[in-house]
C-alpha cells in the first residue's frame, strides 16, 4: 500500500478554562491513505474543528504528533509549515473566507502566486480549476456577487487549484440550503475522484457520509467507526 498522506497518533488537546482543564482529543489516532474520502461526524463540541486545525498545524496539541505525507508537523519552523501547507494541504469552511476585494478568478489563483507561480500562469490554472466547478461564467465576478452554492464552489476550487495531497474541509455546506449542498457536496466527490485527492470533510450530512470510503465519529476525544 502507498504512504498514507496524513497519519495522526495519540493526538491529546486539552483547553483550560476558568483553571478548569478541559480534554477535548485524547490519545486521538487517524491515517487517510492517497485519494481516501473520509468523513468525521460528531456532536457539536465534540472536537471535530480542533482536530482539524491541529492536522494543518495550525494549534498546539498536548502529545502526539501529526504528519503530512511523512513530514511531522509539530516541530517545522513557521516558514517550513506554512510552506508544506500551501503544497499538501486544500481547506474548505463552513464560510468561504474568500478575499472579498478580489474576483473569483484572482482568489483561485491566489495559492499560486503565494507559491510563486508566475501571474499568467496561476490565472490559467485558475481558470481551469473554475470550469471544473462549472463557474466558467462567473470568473469576474466577486465573492459579494455569487451565490451561497457558487461561493463554496470558488473555495473548492482554491483548495483543488494546487493540486494537494489532501483537502481538509469543515462542515463545508453546513451554511447553505439543502438543494445547494447537495449539489456541492456531489461536485466535490466528483472532483475527489477525478484528482485523485483525499479528502477529510467534517459533516453532519449522514447521507453525505456515508457516500465516503469510511465515516468516522468523533466521541469522548477519539475516533469510532
Ligand atoms: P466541533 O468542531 O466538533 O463543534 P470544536 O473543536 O470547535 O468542536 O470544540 C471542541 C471543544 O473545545 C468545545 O467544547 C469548545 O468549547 C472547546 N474549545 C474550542 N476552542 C477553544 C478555545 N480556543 N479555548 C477554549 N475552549 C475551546
Ligand atoms: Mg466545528
Amino acid at each position: 500500500m502507498s504512504n498514507p498522506v496524513i497519519v495522526v497518533e495519540n493526538l491529546s488537546k486539552s483547553y483550560r478554562q476558568g483553571g478548569k482543564k478541559i480534554e477535548v482529543l485524547s490519545e486521538l489516532n487517524l491515517s487517510v491513505a492517497p485519494a481516501e474520502r473520509v468523513a468525521i461526524v460528531g456532536l457539536s463540541g465534540s472536537g471535530k474543528s480542533t482536530l482539524l486545525h491541529l492536522v494543518a498545524g495550525l494549534d498546539h496539541a498536548d502529545s502526539g504528533s501529526v504528519k503530512i505525507s511523512g513530514q511531522s508537523v509539530f516541530y517545522l519552523a513557521e516558514p517550513q509549515l506554512c510552506k508544506l501547507r500551501n503544497e499538501k494541504l486544500g481547506f474548505v469552511y463552513q464560510f468561504h473566507h474568500l478575499l472579498s476585494d478580489f474576483s473569483a478568478l484572482e482568489n483561485v489563483a491566489m495559492p499560486l502566486f503565494i507559491r510563486g507561480v508566475s501571474k499568467l500562469e496561476s490565472l490559467e490554472l485558475a481558470e481551469q480549476m473554475l470550469g471544473k466547478v462549472n463557474l466558467d461564467a462567473r470568473l469576474d465576478h466577486k465573492p459579494s456577487e455569487l451565490s451561497g452554492g457558487e461561493r463554496q464552489r470558488v473555495a473548492i476550487a482554491r483548495a483543488l487549484v494546487t493540486e494537494p495531497a489532501c483537502v481538509l474541509a469543515d462542515e463545508p455546506t453546513g451554511n447553505l440550503d439543502e438543494s445547494s449542498a447537495a449539489e456541492v457536496d456531489a461536485l466535490m466527490l466528483k472532483l475527489a475522484e477525478e484528482l485523485g485527492t483525499s479528502f477529510v470533510i467534517v459533516t453532519h450530512n449522514t447521507e453525505l457520509a456515508g457516500r465516503l470510503d469510511r465515516s468516522l465519529k468523533l466521541h469522548n476525544g477519539q475516533l469510532v467507526t
